[in-house]
């Protein structure tokens, strides 16, 4: 018989960490497991730890079967939610590998653990486990790059562009086929770009704020008009939330916030709320050390999301508008890099 003990991977990054924090705010009587290899993405200090009743952390790598099958037998999990993974575009082309072990073989193995444990055999679901269920966080990257118009839906052939973007591509397949072949329970979810408390100092969004109140040029790539759907990472978590417990078994959901910016618009807001929030001492502007650099290769022009079905058939809607979400962020850094 399964219990109310959910696996969670990559906890310890920017929405693993904002997820099992809120998690608690609302299912407090469940008790998370959080699997992180710790890469330099993670940090252990972002994660509110409720006590050990609820929370457990384990440092290890999805990669890793004995470790998988241990924590199986020890936890006996209701549910897997797989944000583990390799996440930066220029890492992965600066170094793929790393990318296919995290986030393709890691998600197989971790997909087989679940149907080792939860499953007899190929759609024969074990007694008291039927509502096991496997949850891949997955990337609006997966579909490509769009042109001036039109949105992804669920329905848009996959085109990934990045060995990231192919990574979770592949993995997104792994997990549709345990579906199909098997009939473990799965769902995916594929997000647009997040933007929030806890990112890594490496993403756009952390790079412009250091930069800037490090009075440092804010490097921009290319002409600055690629354009990104952003969403701010409470209403990610409330969507995976949504999709995890009343999400359709073999489905998938795309997330977004209808929030298109291009980078150069969001580096002049952020640059405006500095300007506001903590005035250059020189009395310039901070979007005057805006600097354009050679793009990087392969870049996406557009992604825009059309999250229609997640609203309409779960009823989610995000919480936060871009304006206050980037207030909120911007304000969080400031402290936090004034802090030291
Ligand atoms: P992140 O890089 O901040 O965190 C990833 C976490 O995974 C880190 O804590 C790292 O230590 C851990 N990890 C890496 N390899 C591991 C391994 N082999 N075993 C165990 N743990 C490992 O990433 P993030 O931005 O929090 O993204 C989380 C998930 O959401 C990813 O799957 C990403 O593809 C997806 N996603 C991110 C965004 C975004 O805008 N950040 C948007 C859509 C989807």
């Amino acid at each position: 018989m399964s219990g109310k003990t959910i696996l969670i991977t990559g906890g310890a990054g920017f929405i693993g960490a904002n997820f099992i924090n809120q998690f608690f705010e609302s299912y407090p009587h469940y008790k998370i497991v959080n699997l992180d290899k710790l890469t330099y993405a993670a940090d252990l200090k972002n994660i509110i730890d409720p006590g050990v009743s609820q929370y457990e952390f384990v440092e290890g790598d999805i990669n890793d079967s004995s470790l998988l099958q241990k924590l199986f037998e020890q936890h006996n999990f209701s549910g897997v939610i797989n944000f583990a993974a390799e996440s930066h575009v220029d890492n992965s082309i600066k170094g793929p590998e790393e990318f296919v072990k995290t986030n393709l073989n890691g998600t197989f193995n971790l997909l087989h653990r679940s149907y080792l444990q939860w499953m007899d055999g190929p759609h024969q679901v074990k007694a008291g486990y039927e509502h096991c269920r496997f949850h891949q966080i997955s990337t609006d990257e997966v579909y490509g790059s769009l042109g001036a118009t039109g949105l992804f839906s669920e329905k848009t052939a996959y085109a990934p562009n990045s060995p990231y973007s192919a990574t979770k591509a592949g993995a997104d397949f792994l997990v549709r086929s345990y579906f199909h072949t098997f009939g473990l329970n799965v769902v995916t979810t594929n997000c647009s770009n997040n933007y929030g408390p806890f990112q890594n100092r490496e993403k756009l969004i952390p790079v412009i704020i250091e930069k800037a109140l490090s009075n440092k040029a804010i490097p921009i790539y290319g002409d600055g008009k690629n354009i990104r759907d952003w969403l701010f990472v409470r209403d990610h978590c409330s969507a995976i939330c949504s999709v995890f417990f009343k999400g359709s078994p073999g489905e998938t959901y795309n997330i977004g916030g209808d929030e298109e910016k291009t980078n150069l618009d969001l580096c002049h807001t952020i640059c405006n709320l500095l300007d506001e929030v903590k005035p250059r001492t020189d009395g310039e502007n901070y979007a005057e050390l805006i600097e354009f650099v050679s793009d990087r290769p392969g870049h996406d022009r557009r992604y825009a999301i059309d999250h229609s079905k997640l609203t309409s058939e779960l009823g989610w809607q995000p919480n936060y508008t871009f304006e206050q979400g980037i207030r909120e962020t911007v304000l969080w850094y400031v402290d936090r890099l004034s802090a030291g």
